[in-house]
């Protein structure tokens, strides 16, 4: 993917070495300062020009590192704070004890469902399995087709894909069909490149460190 100009522009900024405190190089800096600011300016003004269409986005939050789940909750809270009334579906064995579902799911604007009830990963049972995941699909089909819900979060959505539970084109059918400015963020690892391609946005989280590989247990408010 090609930079930028404002990436370029912020990969040029380096935290500059103090300087002796001589009145003509600190000027000389206001001046750099300046420049650089105003250069800054416009290529930001110039890009908020050039964005002027408004429509309903479909997001990809994949990759290996933390922050998938919690970017998407991040965007339902900005959501509420806008009035704006969201449904989520998590694609995972039900875990009871997530502080999202707990604060989220009494908020009047969400409809919350936990959709990996039933899933069993222990007997490896696809045809089980898949009818599982059909069900689930059935009802975010009736969110996408629902225009008073204006963002949806379909958590863990790239595995029931991947283990071949839920059908590609089907999903991506149903997306293209949603109602125009309505916004779906997607997360979970591997996402799909059809499902990339089809996206507005994509974020991959990338894993430098993580402290569940040094032996720490997965902690309430940052993990769960
Ligand atoms: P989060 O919900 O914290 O935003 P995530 O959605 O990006 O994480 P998942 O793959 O859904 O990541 O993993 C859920 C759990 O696994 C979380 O507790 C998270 O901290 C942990 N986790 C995420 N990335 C890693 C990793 N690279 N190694 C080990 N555990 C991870
Ligand atoms: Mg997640």
């Amino acid at each position: 993917m090609v930079d930028s100009e404002e990436d370029r522009e912020n990969a040029a900024c380096h935290c500059a070495p103090p300087q002796p405190d001589s009145g003509k190089a600190e000027s000389e800096r206001e001046k750099r300062y300046r420049e650089r600011m105003q250069r800054k300016k416009e290529v930001i003004d110039s890009a908020i020009a050039r964005a002027d269409q408004n429509k309903g986005l479909l997001l990809i939050l994949t990759g290996n590192g933390k922050g998938k789940s919690s970017s998407a909750f991040g965007m339902i809270a900005r959501a509420l704070g806008h009035g704006m009334r969201v449904g989520v579906a998590q694609f995972i064995k039900s875990r009871k004890d997530t502080g999202e579902e707990a604060f989220f799911q009494h908020q009047e604007n969400v409809i919350w469902h936990v959709l990996g009830e039933g899933f069993t990963w222990d007997t490896q049972d696809l045809a089980r399995d898949s009818e599982t995941a059909q069900r689930g699909w059935a009802i975010v089909q009736a969110m996408l087709r629902d225009p008073t819900l204006d963002l949806i979060v379909l958590d863990e959505l790239t595995y029931p894909i991947k283990f071949g539970w839920l059908d590609l084109t089907m999903v991506l059918n149903d997306l293209k069909n949603r109602p125009p400015m309505q916004h779906v963020v997607i997360t979970g690892r591997a996402a799909p490149d059809a499902l990339c391609e089809a996206a507005d946005t994509v974020t991959e989280m990338r894993d430098i460190k993580h402290a569940y590989r040094a032996g720490i247990q997965a902690q309430k408010g940052i993990d769960l």
